[in-house]
């Protein structure tokens, strides 16, 4: 059984953002918010994915007589055209309204106001394209909330509503279905998974959503994995971050923020916040594709992967560690055996001089899939004026059936001066590396010009500084003089 939450007829894709519905959970993150609200796309979402949560649609908010304050300020900011996405735009700063409230300092400073609003609207697509009027809204918003004027009835009732979810959670798993199964520990999950073999595992869903939707497919049973507590742990080891496959997309933007903080901006155009709030690291890893964005990142961090099974007869879950280097073998093929899954990254921590850039390069802004993903990890030297590349890890996405390293392109660059000349080279080499395809998102000699090019961006970028080479930067600086 497959059970789609649909609202709205759309095209099934999650990526236009109009039938936005909000997930509510307890939160247990370190912000301290007594419920975490994230924004998903009903017509991908499936429904394990509501188990132990609060569903709010379009239809709680208010009454036409007692508007919400979200529906209020779309009102007076004449927000609404033809009105089709309007029901998405609501959920999204609904989203925004409450997630992000403790964060006051952003509300007060105008460029992190904007980044912050384009972050919650990213996923949700005007066809009038009307979005000047919906972004005054959310500013109006966001002053509402950093003013404290105004609380809804959900403040109103959230501890109580924490409380039912905690208790709802304990008592539905005592009555899981026989075919939607929504385990809390990885024992239980493994267990339940030697018994229902053909079952599919579901984390975020938010690939296998499509399956239903484009393909459609359907599973004799289904087990959702979102809730297994040890597939969402982090843990802060002093050589190595270890994430859970578990962790959101979203979580892990948190994460990476802090740890490294060049991977967050790519890690911000990862889908829309829709897809952020569901997606999972197991779920980009366990695809395998070779477009994923997380792959490169953590090819070049020097990433491995800790595989888990439970060995036949036995209730003691086995793990192993794979180089993230030697795990992908062909195009969505890995070195994870058939009762495997995927328990936790190992990412190594950054030495205070390491250098990581990060570049997404797709056809969209925002909510696309890469056309070419790059990252670069480099430890570099100066001397005598000139920077030398000491060491360096080059990774791609988009270039090859895999995501892989570009092991010919880093043998010139290894030891070499970070100059125009050697980079040049160097980008003569990712020929020899890879021999990409022509398809709907960009063409074989797109693809080689563009991952040359961001050869070209690293090094202005560590021997000029002061050149700007980030184009969302130079868009709010002509925003900024409008
Ligand atoms: C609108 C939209 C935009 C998107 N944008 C991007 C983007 O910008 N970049 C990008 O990389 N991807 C993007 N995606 C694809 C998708 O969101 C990601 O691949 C995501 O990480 C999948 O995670 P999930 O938890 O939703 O996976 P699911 O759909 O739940 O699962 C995907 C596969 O992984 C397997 N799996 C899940 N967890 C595990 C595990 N622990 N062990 C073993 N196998 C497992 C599942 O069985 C399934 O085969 C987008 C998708 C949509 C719909």
């Amino acid at each position: 059984m497959t059970v789609m939450i649909r609202f709205l007829l759309n095209n099934d894709i999650g990526d236009c953002g109009a039938c936005t519905v909000v997930l509510v959970s307890p939160s247990d993150t370190p912000s301290g918010l007594p419920l975490q609200y994230a924004g998903a796309n009903s017509c991908i979402l499936l429904v394990g994915a509501l188990h132990g949560k609060q569903l709010i649609t379009v239809e709680h908010l208010g009454t036409p007589t007692r508007l919400h304050p979200v529906q209020q300020a779309l009102v007076e900011h004449h927000a609404s055209q033809c009105g089709f996405c309007t029901p998405g735009f609501v959920m999204s700063l609904f989203t925004l309204f409450h997630q992000e409230f403790a964060a006051q300092e952003t509300y007060s400073q105008p460029d992190l106001r904007h980044a912050l609003i384009e972050q919650y609207l990213g996923g949700n697509l005007c066809r009038c394209t009307g979005y000047r009027p919906i972004i005054a809204a959310a500013e109006m918003l966001l002053d509402i909330r950093l003013n404290q004027e105004v609380q809804d009835v959900f403040d109103e009732r959230a501890a109580a509503t924490a409380r039912t979810l905690l208790n709802c959670q304990q008592k539905q798993n005592a009555e899981v279905t026989t075919s939607v199964h929504v385990p809390t520990s990885i024992v239980e999950a493994l267990s339940l998974w030697k018994l229902n073999p053909t079952a599919q595992i579901i984390a975020g869903g938010t690939d296998l959503g499509l399956a239903v939707t484009q393909q459609l497919q359907t599973w004799p049973a289904i087990i959702h994995i979102s809730n297994v507590r040890e597939l969402k742990t982090v843990q802060h080891e002093p050589d190595r971050l270890v994430v859970g496959a578990g962790v959101t997309i979203t979580e892990l933007l948190d994460i990476m923020t802090l740890d490294f903080p060049d991977a967050a901006p790519m890690l911000l155009r990862f889908g829309s916040e829709q897809v952020r709030s569901q997606a999972t690291v197991g779920g980009n890893l366990g695809t395998a594709s070779p477009i994923g964005d997380l792959p490169p990142l953590l090819l070049a961090l020097n990433a491995s992967i800790e595989l888990i099974a439970l060995p036949e007869g036995s209730s003691a879950p086995q793990t192993r560690i794979v180089a993230l280097a030697d795990y992908f073998t062909g195009y969505r093929e890995t070195q994870r055996d058939s009762d495997e899954w995927i328990y936790a990254v190992h990412i190594p921590v950054l030495a205070p001089a390491d250098t990581l850039r990060v570049y997404k390069i797709s056809k969209r802004m925002d909510d696309d899939i890469s056309s070419v993903c790059a990252a670069i990890w480099a430890q570099t030297i100066e001397k005598g004026g000139i920077r030398y590349i000491q060491n360096i890890r080059l990774a791609f996405g988009g270039m090859a059936a895999l995501p892989m390293r570009a092991n010919h392109t880093e043998t010139v660059l290894q030891g070499s001066e970070l100059t125009t000349t050697v980079i040049a080279k160097a980008a003569q080499a990712l020929h020899q590396d890879f021999q990409p395809i022509d398809d709907a998102r960009a063409t074989a000699s797109y693809r080689l010009q563009v991952a040359g090019n961001l050869l070209h961006r690293f090094q202005i970028e560590l021997t000029e500084p002061d050149v700007l080479t980030d184009i969302t930067v130079v868009d709010s600086c002509m925003e900024s003089t409008l």
